[in-house]
C-alpha cells in the first residue's frame, strides 16, 4: 500500500475507507515504512533532560508496532540512554563521530526540559573526557546541525512540570531553547504527558515517508505544513477533546457527574479540562485501545502549552 500525503493525514484521523477507527493507523504506518524505509535510515539520537523517562517508557509499551519493529525497522536509534546497549563516553563518542558524519541528515528526539540554572548542572547526561556534559551543552551541539528537533513528551515542548511555578531549574521546552541561542533547526512538538505512543511513532513515520518522497529539505517543510500554532502535527492533535467527547450530550444537557465511580454523565464539575484541549485519545485511546482518560478520570489538559499551571487544580471537588 502507498499513501501520498493526504491519505496519510486522513489515516491518522481514522477517515480512510477500509481502516475503522479500531484500527487506527497502526498496519498501515507498517506497510507505509515497509515501502518507504529501503535503504539507510536516518540517525536519530534520543536526549534525556529534566524529566520522568515516561516518554520513553510510552514508547517502549507501544503495542503495533511494537518496540523491536520500531527499533529493527522504523528508525535507526542511534542514542537512547535507557535501551542502548553501549553506555558512558563510549556511547557519548559514537553519538558526537555519527553526528559529524551525517551533518544536516540526523534527527534529534529531546525527552524532558532543559535546565538552564546552575550552568546546566541540574541535568548531566554523561562525560567525555573527564568533563561533565550538561543536557544545555548537547542540545547546543548537536541542534544547530540536525535535520529537525522532535521534543517528545510536554516537557521536552514547553517546559511541563519541571518548569511549573516553583521551579528552581529555570527549566524550558526546546522551541524556547532554541530561539534563545538563535538555532534556527526546526522543531516538531509532541506533547502529552506523556504523549500516546501513537503520536511518536506516527510523526516519525510521516516525516522519514515525506523525506523518502520528496527529499530533505522539501519533505521537512511538508511536515511543518502539518503542524499547529502550537508546533504540534494537526493529524494527532487538530481536533478538540471536549467536541469529540463521549459525553457530549450529556454537557449540553447539564447532566454532570458528581463523583468520579459514577459512569455516566460530563466530567465538567470534577475538573475535566477537554474543552481546552486538543488531541485524539478519545478516539485512539491508551494501552492499545483499552481505555482513555475521561472515561476513568478526566482530561487533564497535559498536550497544551500551559500544562501545568493553566490546567490546575486538575481535579475539583
Ligand atoms: S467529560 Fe470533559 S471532555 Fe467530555 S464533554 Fe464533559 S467536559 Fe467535555
Ligand atoms: S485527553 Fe486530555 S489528559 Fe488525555 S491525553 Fe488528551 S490532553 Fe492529555
Amino acid at each position: 500500500m502507498s499513501l501520498n500525503r493526504r491519505d496519510f493525514v486522513k489515516l491518522c484521523t481514522g477517515t480512510v475507507a477500509g481502516f475503522g477507527v479500531s484500527q487506527m493507523f497502526h498496519p498501515a504506518i507498517r506497510e507505509a515504512l515497509a515501502e518507504t524505509l529501503t535503504g539507510e535510515r536516518p540517525p536519530v539520537f534520543w536526549l534525556q533532560g529534566q524529566g520522568c523517562t515516561g516518554c520513553s517508557v510510552t514508547l517502549l509499551n507501544n503495542v503495533n508496532p511494537g518496540i523491536a519493529d520500531i527499533l529493527l525497522k522504523i528508525i535507526s536509534l542511534d542514542f537512547h540512554p535507557t535501551v542502548m546497549g553501549s553506555e558512558g563516553e563510549q556511547a557519548i563518542d559514537f553519538m558526537r563521530n555519527t553526528a559529524a558524519a551525517k551533518k544536516g541528515q540526523y534527527f534529534v528526539v529531546v525527552e524532558g526540559a532543559i535546565p538552564l540554572a546552575h550552568d546546566g548542572k541540574c541535568c548531566v547526561i554523561g562525560e567525555a573526557c573527564h568533563k561533565e556534559i550538561t543536557m544545555v551543552d548537547m542540545v547546543k551541539e548537536l541542534a544547530p546541525n540536525a535535520a529537525a528537533v522532535l521534543a517528545v513528551g510536554t516537557c521536552a515542548a514547553y517546559g511541563g512540570i519541571p518548569a511549573a511555578r516553583g521551579s528552581e531549574t529555570e527549566a524550558m521546552g526546546v522551541s524556547a531553547f532554541l530561539a534563545k541561542n538563535s538555532i534556527a533547526t526546526p522543531v516538531v512538538n509532541i506533547p502529552g504527558c506523556p504523549p500516546q505512543p501513537d503520536w511518536i511513532v506516527g510523526t516519525i513515520a510521516l516525516a522519514l515517508s515525506l523525506i523518502k518522497e520528496k527529499g530533505l529539505q522539501e519533505g521537512l517543510a511538508e511536515v511543518v505544513k502539518i503542524l499547529d500554532s502550537e508546533g504540534r502535527p494537526k493529524p494527532f492533535f487538530g481536533r478538540n477533546v471536549h467536541e469529540n467527547c463521549p459525553y457530549l450530550k450529556d454537557y449540553d444537557n447539564a447532566k454532570f457527574c458528581a463523583t468520579f465511580t459514577q459512569k455516566d454523565g460530563c466530567r465538567y464539575d470534577l475538573g475535566c479540562k477537554g474543552p481546552q484541549a486538543n488531541c485524539d485519545s478519545f478516539e485512539r485511546k491508551w494501552n492499545g485501545g483499552v481505555n482513555w482518560c475521561v472515561a476513568n478520570a478526566v482530561c487533564i489538559g497535559c498536550t497544551e502549552s500551559d500544562f501545568p499551571d493553566g490546567k490546575s487544580p486538575f481535579y475539583s471537588n
